[in-house]
This record gives structure tokens, C-alpha cells and sequence, in this order.
């Protein structure tokens, strides 16, 4: 049996992820191996890291298994019942295993499958040199785009399904509550969809991530040094935002996006908290708010993946701060802990 690198999550504690020799896997007749060249952290596998007990009881790892599912490559073994691919083209891969039978996946909401074992999670992942995906998942990329943004097509997706859930129109002004990989990449996708101003907040210690907000072409408000709430009131004549994506996963960030949200306004709640939050009904009503839960992405978002990776690559190479060999996995899964940068990219 051939021998791989993987990063693996071994022991079912926090830490416990280790950098070992794996066999490279076995494919089957509607399978494709994948060379896999970039490989980004993700806030998912620090859960996973962490041993956390949502993670753990949402997803029932089996261990050991190989970490990581945003990522990209390029084919090496086409399965012997595979149509439509060639070895050697740039590929990237939805890794949610969605059962395709059930009433959800029938209905194109594959998202929320009743049977959706994810690749680094409960089944071997992308922090490796090589990983087996049915051909359903694998998407082409465009040739022009790099590996490094091509591992940015998992985040990219779930960008592309919130605004198709929320229905962003051209000219929206939108607030996004939270500065980390997330809300950068909703600014990013809200501007390149035609939104109007694109206001981005975080806190005092996020400065650097809101400069890179200020880059990317959004305004971005330092929730310590100004009221977010009265600064998008006072640039949309006492309206507030037509939209709101709350990126944060925090009951402060739901809560301000309440506040910057205008009357009939939507706010996406993207970021996946688990602390609850309590909110004033009332509001909801007497300004009309929708609260609208977006989960991952369907198939039809990774179809529009490489277009949109193609026309947004200069701004999003900017939610790119770190490349690090894929030896060094655990260090990035340290940084990206301590908040240090932003999306972490491995490379076997
Ligand atoms: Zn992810
Ligand atoms: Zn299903």
C-alpha cells in the first residue's frame, strides 16, 4: 500500500491531531483521487481540534480521521466509471456527502440532507496529499485560478448561498456584523453582486482585519470607537441597511445586526454560534425583520463556484494571510486560534 502526509485528528481529546503516514486511499468506480495542493483552516476543524461536544455529537468523527474539507487540487486517478473529468484538471470539492434520495436533496436543498456526512469530519478530508471523493462532489476550476484560491471555494459557497438566500438586489446597502474570513467574504460577494455601501464591523482588536474590510472596498466601523446602529442610520437618511449578514455566531453580533437592519430589512444569520441569544421579539414584528438561517451550500452554489473565484480572486486574495506547508498544520491551527490573521492555507 502506497504511503501518504496527512494531518489527522488521533485521539478523541483537545489536541490529539497529529502529522502521520496514512495509506493513500483506495478509489472506487465513480470515484477521483486528488492530488490536493492547497488546503485552507477552517473554524469548523478547530472545533474539531478542540474535541468540542456540538461538533462531536453533530458529526460522530471516527477516528483517526484526515482534518480538512475546504480545499483544492488536481485530478490523479479518475474512478473506472467516471465521465466528464480528465486526470491532471484543476479541480475542487464539495464536501458535504449528501444522500441525493432524501425529500431535501430531491428539492435541490442538499444543504440540510438528512444524511450528511462531511469529508474532515466524519470521513477522511483534505489535509492530506491525496484524497478519494465520489465524482457528485468535484467541481473544475477555472485554469486561471491558483490553488490557494481555489481552496477558498468552500467559504465562497456558503457566501454564494447566503445572498441567494437573503436575495440581495443591486443598490442594497448592507451591513456585515463580523470582520474574521466569513464577513470579509460577504463583503466581498456583496459588493461583486452590485450591492451599494458595504459597511463592515468588528471590535478595537480586529483593527488589521478592518483595514482589510477598508481594502476590499467596504466601510468599516470599530464598534468600540462608534455606535455602528447610528452610523449606517446617518448614511442611509435614517433608514439603515436593506440587509444584514450576521457573520460573528455571537448573541452581541445578532443583536447589532437587529439594530443595523432597517424596518422590512433581512438579516442572513451565517456566523454558527453556540451560546443563545435573547432577542426582542416585538422588534421583529413592529419592524417587520426577517431573521433568515443559512446553512453551508447546495448544489447549484458550488455550479456558479468557479465563476465567481474567478471574477472576486484580487479582493479575496486579501482573506489570504498565511501559506504554510501542510507539515506545519497544527502551528496554523495555533494562529488561527489566537485570531492571528486570517484564512490559513496549507500546502502538502
Ligand atoms: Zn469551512
Ligand atoms: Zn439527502
Amino acid at each position: 500500500m502506497e504511503k501518504m502526509k496527512a494531518f489527522a485528528k488521533v485521539r478523541p481529546e483537545p489536541g490529539g491531531a497529529e502529522y502521520i503516514d496514512f495509506n493513500v486511499p483506495e478509489i472506487g468506480p465513480g470515484e477521483i483521487l486528488i492530488e490536493v495542493k492547497a488546503a485552507g483552516i477552517c473554524g469548523t476543524d478547530i472545533h474539531l481540534y478542540d474535541w468540542a461536544e456540538i461538533m462531536v455529537r453533530e458529526y460522530k468523527p471516527r477516528l483517526p480521521v484526515v482534518m480538512g474539507h475546504e480545499f483544492a487540487g488536481r485530478i490523479s486517478v479518475l474512478g473506472s466509471q467516471v465521465n466528464g473529468f480528465q486526470v491532471g484538471d484543476k479541480v475542487t470539492v464539495c464536501p458535504v456527502l449528501y444522500c441525493g434520495q432524501c425529500s431535501y436533496c430531491k428539492n435541490g436543498q442538499q444543504n440540510i440532507c438528512n444524511d450528511r456526512p462531511q469529508l474532515g469530519l466524519g470521513v477522511n478530508g483534505g489535509f492530506a496529499q491525496f484524497v478519494a471523493v465520489r465524482a457528485e462532489n468535484v467541481y473544475k476550476l477555472d485554469d486561471e485560478i491558483s490553488f490557494q484560491i481555489g481552496a477558498l471555494s468552500e467559504l465562497t459557497s456558503v457566501g454564494i448561498h447566503a445572498i441567494e438566500r437573503i436575495q440581495l438586489k443591486p443598490g442594497n446597502t448592507v451591513a456585515v456584523a463580523g470582520c474574521g474570513p466569513l464577513g470579509l467574504l460577504m463583503a466581498i460577494l456583496a459588493r461583486h453582486s452590485g450591492a451599494g455601501a458595504v459597511f463592515v464591523t468588528g471590535l478595537e482588536q480586529d483593527r488589521e482585519r478592518l483595514a482589510l474590510a477598508e481594502k476590499i472596498g467596504a466601510i468599516p466601523i470599530s464598534v468600540g470607537k462608534s455606535d455602528p446602529k447610528q452610523q449606517i442610520l446617518e448614511y442611509t437618511d435614517g433608514m439603515g441597511a436593506d440587509v444584514v449578514f450576521e457573520s460573528a455566531g455571537t448573541p452581541s453580533g445578532v443583536i447589532q445586526s437587529m439594530d443595523m437592519v432597517r424596518k422590512g430589512g433581512r438579516v442572513s444569520i451565517l456566523g454558527q454560534g453556540h451560546a443563545a441569544t435573547e432577542i426582542f421579539t416585538a422588534n421583529l414584528s413592529y419592524r417587520e425583520i426577517e431573521l433568515v438561517g443559512t446553512r453551508a451550500y447546495t448544489k447549484k452554489d458550488w455550479e456558479n463556484v468557479s465563476d465567481t473565484l474567478v471574477s472576486a480572486a484580487k479582493d479575496l486574495g486579501h482573506i489570504i494571510t498565511h501559506r504554510i506547508p501542510l507539515e506545519k498544520a497544527e502551528e496554523g491551527i495555533k494562529l488561527m486560534k489566537a485570531r492571528k490573521g486570517m484564512k490559513i492555507v496549507l500546502e502538502p
